[in-house]
């Protein structure tokens, strides 16, 4: 038997300036591709490890991640996908390691004419998909894969599980056992990403719900909570079931899928985040820190880089300055121009210079001013951490170049690269012990929170006009198919 095994990965933000060419994905080919996924704990590294244990030989032309950025690049969706589609010759089974929210700028549907192109090159071909609990589920998608099973976790850290189950079904299935189908059902329902998360409230319940059908007999259920940072048509929740091809359990999945569904739509309120306004917080904030010797977290979600976020934009900073806010450690913000500014004065330099709000946001309308800021160069680094945990333990991750800006009030951690605090690690590859502050203002929805939640005297959400904000008025929704909730009340 011969399975072909390949990983497209992209949750495209299409109010995110930050570009998505060929090379965000980072793309391996061939046996450089099994290599990339082979002993990792991703989807694909599970397709891999099942295939294997049935001697089935591998065909994977493609590994390919970028992180969460704007629309994908013409050229780079039309390599990617047309790698996947060489390959398809001679296949017995086909299983794809995908997000479900890749917008491109020849496909705003980038699973599904991805998935609709396989099937027609491949008919009779089993095809199996697994999908991150952000995915913006389409008719095509659902048509074109007979097993289709997504992450339950968010923080995601079931990445190996789901394509473990997922190819476990389909392997079933291209061996004459069980045939399977995809069936599902869609809310207009624009979910946030802050309510999207497992450890706790409406998505958890849901989850569980999920996870019982499962216990019933079900052979996959999912709830996807959708991407709504996007302007297509449905960037809504989902949930999908994959059901054995009979009557009987097509009605039991039906079932199951429909009622989870209305549990849904019946607490869509709950789906939905309500921010506060960022002067409101701050002020939250200030008490917070009144009484306590540990740091308060200021968390701007509106800017997270993991969504898209552009991790330059310095409205929380200037909102804290403002209110006359001290002691406080903010980083990273990307910034190579300041960066190479600061390098090139040398550690121990006072110097005065522009900071942030240097990548323009046509997309919402915004081109803030940079932030002047002036401080001491306290330190110079490569940027470069080793994960403490608990997530992500052990890897190596570079920011880039990185430099330590004391500035008073405020000690900033300025990189060449984007980059999501979830490590200590982006504050002690500069020798700073981000203990020691009364604030601690991360851009960042999710995942900091294992690392800095634990050592600090409790976080204040502060949305910020970013491109990941959650204020859906900032956002000039044209495609999306209405009534939606929250956009209209319903
Ligand atoms: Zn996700």
């Amino acid at each position: 038997m011969k399975v072909l095994i390949a990983r497209l990965n992209h949750e495209t933000n299409t109010f995110s300036p930050v570009p998505t060419p060929l090379q965000a994905f980072s793309p391996t080919y061939g046996r450089d591709a099994y290599r990339a996924n082979k002993g990792m704990r991703t989807a694909m590294a599970a397709f891999i490890d099942q295939a294997e244990t049935l001697n089935a030989t591998l065909v994977t032309p493609v590994s390919a991640m970028a992180n969460p950025s704007g629309t994908v690049h013409a050229d780079a969706y039309a390599a990617l996908t047309q790698c996947i589609l060489d390959a398809l010759p001679g296949c017995d089974a086909i299983l794809l390691d995908l997000h479900g929210a890749m917008v491109a700028e020849q496909a705003a549907d980038g699973e599904g004419a991805l998935l609709a192109r396989v099937r027609a090159a491949a008919p009779g071909v089993p095809i199996g998909v697994a999908l991150d609990l952000h995915g913006n589920l389409t008719e095509a998608m659902v048509q074109n894969a007979d097993v289709m099973v997504g992450f339950k976790t968010y923080p995601h850290v079931d990445m190996y599980e789901t394509g473990a189950h997922a190819a476990r079904l389909l392997l079933a299935m291209a061996t004459g056992g069980p045939r399977y189908r995809v069936i599902w059902r869609q809310l207009p329902l624009m979910g946030h990403t802050l309510r999207s998360t497992t450890l706790g409230g409406a998505m958890a319940e849901a989850v569980a719900q999920a996870r019982a059908a499962e216990q019933a007999g079900v052979a996959a259920v999912t709830v996807f909570g959708g991407f709504s940072l996007s302007d297509i048509p449905q960037p809504f929740i989902s949930v999908v079931a994959t059901v054995q091809d009979t009557g009987a359990a097509y009605a039991q999945g039906k079932a199951q899928v429909d009622q989870i569904a209305s549990w849904i739509w019946g607490h869509r309120q709950d789906f939905i985040y309500r921010s506060a306004s960022l002067d409101s917080a701050l002020q939250q904030a200030r008490q917070l820190a009144h009484s306590v010797t540990r740091p308060v977290l200021l968390l701007d979600h509106g800017d997270n880089c993991m969504s898209g976020g552009t991790c330059d934009t310095m409205d929380v900073l200037q909102a804290a300055l403002a209110q006359g806010l001290d002691g406080m450690a903010m980083g990273p913000i990307c910034d190579p121009e300041a960066v190479a500014h600061l390098i090139t004065a040398g550690e121990g330099a006072v110097v005065e210079l522009d900071v942030g709000n240097k990548v323009p946001m046509p997309q919402i309308g915004r081109a803030p001013a940079p932030v002047r800021l002036r401080g001491t160069v306290r330190a110079i680094s490569d940027g470069c951490y080793t994960v403490s945990g608990p997530i992500y333990t052990g890897q190596t991750f570079c920011m880039g170049r990185t430099v330590l800006l004391d500035a008073g009030a405020v000690q900033v951690v300025l990189t060449e690269q984007t980059h999501e605090p979830w490590d200590l690690g982006v504050f002690h590859c500069v020798g700073l012990d981000p203990t020691q502050f009364r604030y601690l203002l991360l851009k960042s929805r999710m995942y900091c929170r294992p690392v800095f939640v634990p050592l600090s005297a409790g976080l204040v959400e502060c949305d910020s006009p970013g491109v990941t904000t959650s204020d859906y008025s900032r956002f000039a929704f044209q495609q999306v198919q209405r009534p939606a909730f929250p956009l209209d009340a319903m």
